[in-house]
């Protein structure tokens, strides 16, 4: 059993060590690039892809190259950061938008989509980035109303408001018919026409047909034509309600004198 190394000799053993690890470090590099066309040189999520060429009999990457010398692989000015560093900060934020333009291109309307789940996955796990980006949407929202308009024409022309539309009225009908049934079988308070004659109501109706018809009654009854008046259906009594054709004649009635 050896004695362990002094501090001193651990330091003067240190040199050695990085050469051996880079050399090492090297022939990895080497064999992963055997009879690749780009470089496979890698790091955690980094993958180089650079051009490999032979440069003085030896394989050689540019980009490997710009990289370990701390350049930005676009216009070769200082990066700033670690050694991770690839890019300057000019070219960096170029080569983001440029990606994300990519993206967009290669897969329509995914980040769309990835945001919106992004945004509700925030809006459910009540992430403050949810409530700043509303924030911010709503100022831009009210800072451009010129493009509001735009959007808001283009939402409803589209094929999917016209489904929501549906998808919504479909469920309307359903909840109403169950609010009917339930109002039926006593659990809701009953509905009242609205033109305070206490009628209880039933279905769509918002007043009972008398009240319905009542302004254009009072105008019969300022006209003097209380006379029954006479109808496809037959003889139209004073107590007689009528049904929705009789009304519309009535209406029309009135209407001409
Ligand atoms: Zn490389
Ligand atoms: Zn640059
Ligand atoms: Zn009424």
């Amino acid at each position: 059993m050896t004695a362990p190394l002094t501090t001193a000799e651990r330091a003067a053993r240190r040199p050695y060590e990085r050469e051996w690890a880079r050399q090492k470090r090297f022939k990895r590099w080497l064999a992963a690039n055997e009879g690749q066309a780009v470089c496979q040189a890698r790091k955690g999520k980094y993958f180089c892809g650079g051009e490999l060429t032979m440069r003085d009999g030896h394989l050689s990457c540019v980009w490997c190259a710009l990289k370990f010398l701390g350049l930005c692989r676009d216009c070769l000015s200082p990066v700033v950061g670690g050694g991770n560093s690839i890019r300057c900060d000019v070219c960096r934020e170029i080569e983001r938008n440029a990606a994300a333009v990519r993206y967009d291109k290669r897969w329509p309307g995914r980040k769309n989509e990835e945001s919106r789940v992004r945004m509700a996955r925030w809006k459910a796990e009540g992430d403050p980035r949810y409530h700043s980006k509303q924030e911010y949407r709503k100022a831009y929202r009210a800072a451009n109303p010129d493009k509001v308009r735009v959007w808001r024409a283009k939402w409803i022309r589209s094929e999917k408001a016209k489904a929501w539309h549906r998808a919504y009225n479909r469920r309307r009908v359903l909840e109403k018919r169950k609010m009917e049934r339930n109002r039926a079988r006593g659990l809701l308070e009953p509905r009242y026409c609205l033109g305070g004659c206490g009628t209880v109501l039933r279905g769509r109706w918002k007043k009972c047909r008398r009240c319905k018809i009542s302004k254009y009654v009072r105008g019969l009854e300022v006209l003097g034509k209380r006379k029954p008046l006479a109808t496809k259906a037959g003889q139209l009594s004073w107590h007689h309600w009528p049904s929705y054709s009789e009304f519309k004649t009535l209406y029309e009635t009135f209407n001409r004198v």
